[in-house]
């Protein structure tokens, strides 16, 4: 409006409906915007989804525009911002595999309410099956459904990866159920789920990008 008030000549793309005008793409402009420099230049659209792949981005990420996401749910990450997190979508299942420390893992996730798989081979929270091995698999359900439960996996692995010892689990349970043994910790059996050692924890809250951290119990 000022360059406009001052009489000077505006660029034209402004009047072909474009907010932002400079590198292509603007990482801070929107999708449609993108989409809408996409429809003038096709060749640069193409070439922008060929290194979204390159990157090793999904095709769903890719058309849903979730390749911006710097965590998954709400506010949260593309998964292509986990590291150590891989995923596809199988028909009616999400399968991948996560990095994580299982033994911990398992031990942690007894504060999300995890159950053992009938077969044994791992462990169940949320409808995730996470194995011993990192290989995991979950109903896919809707976008933010899958996002949520990326998140919920992805901020377990890191905890189980990267707990430090500062002990801030302990003091948040009121059922005196966290324990720290060699650096390590356990959950006592009195435990009801509610998460909220979880959710405490500096991992879950800014390793993981607060992926989890939200989650209910
Ligand atoms: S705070 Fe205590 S009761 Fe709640 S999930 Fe953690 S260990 Fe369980
Ligand atoms: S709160 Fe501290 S001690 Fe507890 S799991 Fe997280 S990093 Fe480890």
């Amino acid at each position: 409006m000022y360059v406009l008030g001052e009489g000077v000549e505006a660029n034209a793309l402004y009047e072909m409906g474009l907010e932002r005008i400079g590198c292509w793409p603007c990482p801070a402009t929107d999708v449609a915007e993108m989409e809408a420099v996409g429809d003038m230049h096709p060749e640069l659209w193409a070439r922008w989804r060929d290194a979204l792949a390159g990157w090793g981005m999904s095709q769903e990420d890719i058309s849903r525009g979730t390749w911006r996401w710097r965590r998954p749910g709400e506010g949260g990450v593309g998964p292509h911002h986990m590291k150590g997190l891989s995923y596809e979508v199988e028909g009616e299942r999400v399968v991948g595999r996560v990095a994580m420390d299982f033994e911990r893992a398992r031990e942690m996730a007894k504060a999300l309410g995890c159950t053992p798989t009938p077969a044994g081979e791992g462990i169940e929270f949320d409808g995730i099956v996470v194995r011993e091995d990192g290989s995991f698999e979950f109903e896919a359900g809707d976008g933010g459904d899958r996002a949520r439960k990326l998140g919920e996996l992805y901020a377990l692995s890191q905890r189980s990866l990267h707990c430090f010892g500062c002990g801030l689990c302990l003091g948040q349970c009121g059922q005196g159920a966290v324990e720290m043994t060699g650096g390590r910790i356990y959950i006592r059996d009195t435990c009801t789920s509610c998460r909220a050692c979880h959710r405490r924890c500096p991992i879950v809250r800014y390793g993981a990008g607060g992926a989890g951290a939200g989650a209910g119990g």
